[in-house]
């Protein structure tokens, strides 16, 4: 027990930002403690909160009108009291509610509470079957004509919007009637039933022979499942209970871990570092134990920074601390977790989104237990509930993956440094290609460099060519895109029986299909985009929102049926592979091919037992893979991200070809790389060839400086959406006002704040829902803070959700 429970600090997860106060009947005081769950009266209603600790306000003034909690819904704490400030700072950051950074952070599944449900009533019924309704009135009590539903299911069942005030009425007219349910909670603790034998003794003469043979099983096993048991004696389930009632065995329910490793690793030994990853390491392991510090490991592809991490990792095991890694995507954790848990064993633990809720609450126990020292992850890795850590390690940070968008919008890159300095450790960014942001922390000194500027074993860099796509712009077909000096060198690499990786960004088959007869391009209903044919799946999709058209669909304007599909996408890339080199095996790596369980894994096998000579892919090709065998990469066209209307296009679109490049000769055996490109002359494009990162970086920065765009200022951008046109226009009219009167009131204080727009966003559509940006720029972040502070509590109403949303987005990645 902590010391004195009797009231505590709690965090609801509901939109608000405080966190309350409750009392603890003494009953519970025993097994209250910080970072478990407890089930709280709220309003009219029950809600989960996440217990702080003791509350820290001492003037309980109000101890009788103070409400007591009615539950606590854990035996063992969620999250370790040391994350309680982490969770604040989240929250003040990225101005989120803290109940709901708390749910955010937790796996899934956990959250319980009063939902409201709504069921028809007989005169509900009887209006239903004879009244004269309004359409959307019948089609609400004809979903209720069944069952009751939950509100919010409701709205989902209903294909249109329901004015809040509706089901108000219709319960005033007794149509139907509202209560409130407890609901959620669906993530439990799995039990598993473990036999083992009694001191009892056994009589030898009156046992049959199924039971003599459980005896013995038990008898060499100890203590095992039933369901272990079952494998020697088929019936053993029935048979057991007997056998306890007798005295023999004793058979308990015991926690169990959801296993999400699906085969065992082959334990491996640490390579004997060179000189560079010598250095690296014993330079950031020195500060071990010896408080907050951030290195930037840039290391060329291919130099070894994943054996660097490791040995860092070992040296922080040692000292008994924790260690946190994080992996931009789950394609990347199957290749570091098996060489971690190849070094490290049975303390790894991982935390992705392919994992199942019950998994992830294991994995997440695990940890929080102290079973797993080792933790490896995507972005919401940044929550392990470790309490100990010793370094946390970001492995490309570079990656835009790492940013959160949606509900909490959150950069688990910049969380690392947050939360290794609260606790007082290390943070080891490492990649290629690191981020204009991170590198100028080097050149400020709030990171340390550490530089790995040769592969390992001295193998070269990639050679690369250019190849100018403006002269192969008018030819028809295949060449246009695989160009003679491509095929070229794909044909020679597959003779010498190596592989080839293809790089284009965009999946589909055709990315632009346009009207033959009246030049309209194919559209997405509900988005401001253009949809992509899929060959494969036999329609046209928005990569946007999911809406769907079947490939014979007419065009929409005038009816024709002559549709041409132009665009290129990975699809119809891989098609004109097949028909170029019909005896390869090739095989397609992209958002459309990777949707089921398994398949990447089964991509990479390809790769790595030769089964594959040639891999078309998206980004995800692109991203930090070691594939030995691959001498050839081919990048189709380099240019698709530099036309974006996005500052960080430019820094974009060199780390992507770099890091492609840097899949060519990671083995024995040299690498090459053909670069197409429409813009031979481009800086990024230069720098990516030459693998020269500090050269990029130089010129990139100039820019940055020039405009005042981050790292120089910082932005905050305010997302508004809604459904109907004008009214979100309005709304968006109406919050640059208020920024403007803010900006003029305190003129003063907000001089360095700088307000741009409100502009329509460059898509101006998606998913039905109309977008307007409110741009906030910065020199000083603290102004930038106080000042969307102020905005926010000036003016709540203009922040509540409905009919209009406007999200707030700090340190934006995404600005279209
Ligand atoms: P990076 O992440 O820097 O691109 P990796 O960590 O994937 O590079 O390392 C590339 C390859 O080199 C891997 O196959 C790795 O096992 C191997 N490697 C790493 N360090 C050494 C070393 N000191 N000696 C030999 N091989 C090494
Ligand atoms: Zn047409
Ligand atoms: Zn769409």
């Amino acid at each position: 027990m902590e010391t004195d429970m009797r009231y505590i600090e709690v965090a609801i997860s509901l939109p608000v930002y405080q966190t309350f106060t409750y009392s603890v009947p003494e009953s519970f005081t025993d097994f209250m403690a910080t970072g478990k769950r407890v089930l709280v009266p709220f309003g009219r209603r029950r809600e989960t909160g996440y217990v702080f600790g003791q509350n820290q306000g001492a003037d309980i003034a109000d101890i009788k009108e103070m409400k007591s909690i009615l539950d606590i819904l854990d035996e063992q704490p969620l999250f370790p009291s040391s994350m309680v400030p982490f969770f604040r700072w989240i929250s003040d950051y990225y101005k989120y509610p803290v109940g709901q950074v708390v749910k955010n952070a937790l796996p899934g599944g956990l959250n319980i509470r009063d939902y409201a449900s709504v069921a028809i009533t007989e005169k509900g019924r009887n209006e239903l079957d004879h009244g004269r309704l309004a359409p959307i009135a019948k089609d609400i009590l004809g979903q209720l004509q069944s069952k009751t539903i939950l509100v919010k299911d409701l709205y989902k069942k209903i294909d249109q919007d329901i004015p809040s005030t509706l089901l108000y009425t219709f319960e005033q007219c007794g149509l139907i009637t509202r209560k409130w349910e407890l609901a959620g909670d669906k993530t439990k603790a799995r039990l598993e039933r473990f036999v083992r034998l009694t001191d009892t003794a056994l009589p030898a003469d009156r046992l049959s022979a199924t039971r003599t043979k459980i005896i013995d099983v038990l008898k060499i096993e100890g203590e095992i499942t039933v369901k272990k048991l079952k494998e020697s004696v088929p019936t053993a389930a029935a048979l057991i209970k007997p056998l306890e009632s007798d005295g023999f065995v004793t058979i308990d329910h015991k926690r169990v871990y959801r296993d999400p490793f699906g085969e065992s690793i082959e334990p491996d030994r640490a390579y004997i570092l060179n000189q560079e990853q010598q250095k690296a390491v014993s330079q950031s392991s020195n500060y071990l134990t010896k408080g907050y510090k951030t290195f930037l490991l840039r290391g060329v592809t291919g130099s070894g920074k994943t054996e660097v991490y490791m040995q860092v990792a070992a040296e922080a095991l040692k000292n008994k601390h924790t260690v946190l890694v994080l992996v931009p995507e789950i394609a990347l954790i199957t290749q570091m977790e098996k060489r971690f848990r190849a070094r490290f064993g049975e303390c790894v633990a991982v935390l992705h989104s392919a994992l199942s809720a019950g998994e992830r609450y294991d994995q997440w126990s695990r940890i929080m237990q102290g079973e797993a020292t080792v933790a490896i992850g995507a972005r919401s890795a940044i929550f392990a509930p470790f309490s100990n850590i010793g370094v946390i390690i970001v492995d490309e940070e570079h990656d835009a993956s790492y940013k959160q968008e949606g509900s909490l919008r959150y950069n688990a890159r910049d969380l690392a440094t947050v939360r290794a300095k609260q606790i007082g450790c290390l943070a080891l960014l490492g990649s290629a290609t690191p981020s204009i942001q991170s590198y100028y922390n080097v050149a400020t000194k709030k990171f340390t460099e550490l530089t790995l500027e040769t592969r390992v074993e001295q193998r070269p860099l990639p050679d690369v060519s250019i190849v100018d796509l403006r002269q192969t712009r008018d030819m028809r077909g295949i060449r246009r895109f695989i160009t003679p000096e491509l095929q070229q060198a794909m044909k020679a690499s597959l003779e010498r029986g190596e592989q080839i990786l293809l790089f284009l960004n965009r999946r589909g088959y055709a990315s632009f299909p346009v009207c033959g007869a009246c030049g309209q391009p194919m559209r997405c209903k509900h988005c401001d985009i253009s949809l992509t044919l899929h060959q494969q799946a036999n329609a046209y999709r928005c990569h946007y929102c999911g809406f769907s058209r079947a490939a014979t669909s007419k065009c929409g304007f005038c009816g024709s049926a002559k549709i041409r599909h132009l665009g290129l996408g990975t699809e119809k890339l891989e098609a004109m592979v097949t028909s170029i080199f019909p005896k390869a095996r090739i095989a397609r790596m992209d958002g459309d091919t990777t949707q089921r369980k398994g398949s990447i894994l089964k991509l990479l096998k390809g790769l790595k037992n030769k089964t594959t000579d040639i891999l078309v892919g998206t980004q995800m090709v692109a991203k930090g893979h070691d594939f030995p065998n691959i001498t050839l990469v081919g990048i189709i066209c380099a240019d698709l991200s530099l036309s974006f209307p996005d500052f960080r296009a430019g820094e974009r679109t060199f780390q992507l070809l770099a890091q492609v490049a840097g899949r060519a000769g990671r083995g024995d055996r040299p690498g090459r790389v053909i670069l197409q490109t429409y813009n031979p002359d481009h800086f990024s494009i230069a720098a990516a060839r030459q693998q020269d990162y500090i050269a990029f970086y130089e010129q990139e920065i100039g820019f940055r400086k020039a405009l005042n765009y981050p790292p120089y200022s910082r932005m905050i951008q305010l997302k508004i959406s809604g459904k109907d046109p004008q009214e979100t226009e309005n709304h968006a009219r109406l919050l640059g006002d208020l920024c403007r009167t803010l900006k003029v009131k305190h003129s003063a204080d907000y001089q360095s704040v700088e307000i741009m727009g409100p502009i329509e966003a460059s898509l101006t559509r998606i998913a039905g829902r109309y977008r307007w940006q409110v741009l906030l720029k910065g020199l000083n972040a603290k102004a930038l803070h106080q000042f969307i502070n102020q905005l926010l509590s000036e003016n709540p109403p203009v922040f509540a959700r409905q009919p209009v949303l406007v999200a707030i987005d700090v340190d934006p990645l995404f600005m279209m």
